[in-house]
């Protein structure tokens, strides 16, 4: 081996290993709650790895270091944003200018052009899967190494072998594939883990508030009889008996949401029922109305369906099943739009079509929906699509997906018709 591929063998592992402690900083940001500083963590390791490699160059020519440090400032600003390539495009700058030399020059010049594919790249790389990253991430990389190999041939003569140049350039290349996804591994990692104590926390809640529920319903049963007992003492038309309806009415009211609330938290049942598919499709409208208000989006909902049209379901998983679709259709028009849902039969199947004006998805991530923990949103569990499928499945039923990105998405769910006999 020539020294200078064991140089930037010695280089690759020093860029590698400050890569392996970002692991630690995001557990430590996690169990002492500071994730919103992670990223400032995060930026310490990049700085580490540029300064050990601007450590252990290699040496051709004199004033010229050669190394992978464009590896960690490439990676650390596709992943950590502008604050952070600003950072590191400094650390790098500083460092190499206090090492001196003809090079100096050269680098200055090739990461201040860098940016320009920066600021083309960037949201794209941030919204890729792994081979895209990939991509990008070696695009930047090789214009950082070809512009730098080619201006200081320009500048100051300095030629290179081309067996040093295909060797310089190949090391690069490799060193950010697998920094790359070493990288995402330690993310992914970590976003399962985050979801799974998310998951494991909703449960308990949700078990609890379940039970707290319970214990609230009795007492209410009870003040309702009473009331109903009072009310018989009154004349119609007194000031006692409009308060004592006023109060039956609220109590009714405060009952009717806790047995909403109970129906997403009680551990469900696997009892299917004959249910009327029109009740039940209206009343998820109305469940969700609340949060499309909130989006500024107009639900239209269009049904051509006879009211005692059933289906054979567990009635509140059903319910759940749809609302999920709802909501992810409202939270993919964040600027508002219109949410349309409609229902029709077919002889043997119903079919229920949602539509939104959303955001969109490619084809990858239709592919991917159902697939517990795939969720592309901050806040998003991934759970609500297969909690929906799996629920409609066990009725007998399937659901097809069409998108088209930045114009917006139909879910279309397909049930069997339940004849009584
Ligand atoms: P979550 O909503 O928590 O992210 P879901 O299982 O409900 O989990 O959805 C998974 C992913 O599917 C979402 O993060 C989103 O990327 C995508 N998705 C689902 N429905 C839509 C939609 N109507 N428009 C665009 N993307 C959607
Ligand atoms: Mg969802």
């Amino acid at each position: 081996m020539d020294v200078l591929t064991k140089d930037l063998l010695v280089n690759f592992l020093l860029m590698i290993l400050p890569l392996l402690f970002i692991q630690i900083v995001y557990f430590y940001s996690y169990r002492n709650r500071l994730q919103k500083k992670e990223g400032k963590f995060a930026a310490i390791f990049p700085a580490i790895s540029i300064l050990l490699c601007l450590s252990f160059p290699f040496t051709m020519n004199e004033g010229f270091l050669w190394d992978l440090r464009a590896v960690p400032i490439v990676l650390g600003t596709l992943y950590g944003g502008y604050r952070m390539g600003i950072f590191l495009t400094t650390v790098a700058l500083i460092s190499r200018a206090i090492l001196g030399g003809d090079g100096v020059l050269v680098s200055t010049i090739t990461l201040g052009l860098i940016w320009i594919l920066y600021l083309i790249f960037m949201n794209q790389f941030q919204r890729s899967k792994v081979p895209g990253k990939i991509m990008i991430g070696t695009l930047l990389v090789s214009f950082l190494v070809m512009c730098n190999l080619t201006l200081s041939y320009l500048i100051f003569d300095v030629l290179m072998p081309l067996d040093v140049w295909v060797t310089f350039t190949i090391i690069n290349i490799v060193g950010l594939i697998v920094a790359l996804i070493l990288w995402e591994i330690i993310r992914t990692n970590f976003l399962i883990l985050n979801d799974l104590i998310r998951a494991e926390k909703l449960s308990v809640v949700s078990h609890l508030a379940a039970s707290i529920s319970h214990e609230v319903r009795n007492p209410l049963t009870v003040s309702r009889g009473f009331i109903q007992m009072a009310l018989q003492d009154h004349d119609e038309d007194s000031k006692q008996h409009y308060y004592l309806n006023t109060a039956l009415k609220e109590i009714d009211h405060a009952t009717d949401i806790i047995n909403d609330y109970l129906t997403f938290a009680k551990p469900t049942s696997d009892h299917q029922d004959v249910i009327k598919i029109k009740e039940e499709l209206n009343h998820s409208v109305n469940v969700i109305q609340p949060l499309a208000n909130m989006n500024q989006v107009d639900i239209h909902l269009q049904d051509q369906l006879p009211d005692n049209a059933l289906l054979l379901a567990e009635k509140k998983q059903f319910q759940q099943s749809l609302i999920n679709i709802f909501k992810n259709g409202i939270e993919a028009m964040p600027d508002g739009g219109v949410l349309t849902i409609s229902i029709s039969q077919q002889t043997e199947v119903y079919i229920i079509h949602v539509s939104d004006q959303g955001y969109g998805m490619s084809e990858e991530e239709i592919n991917r929906l159902g697939e517990p923990y795939f969720s592309t949103k901050e806040k998003g569990t991934g759970l609500g699509l297969m909690v929906s499928y799996s629920i409609i499945k066990a009725s007998g039923g399937s659901v097809k997906v069409s998108s088209t990105k930045n114009h917006g998405t139909t879910f279309e769910i397909i049930l069997p018709v339940h004849k009584e006999k």
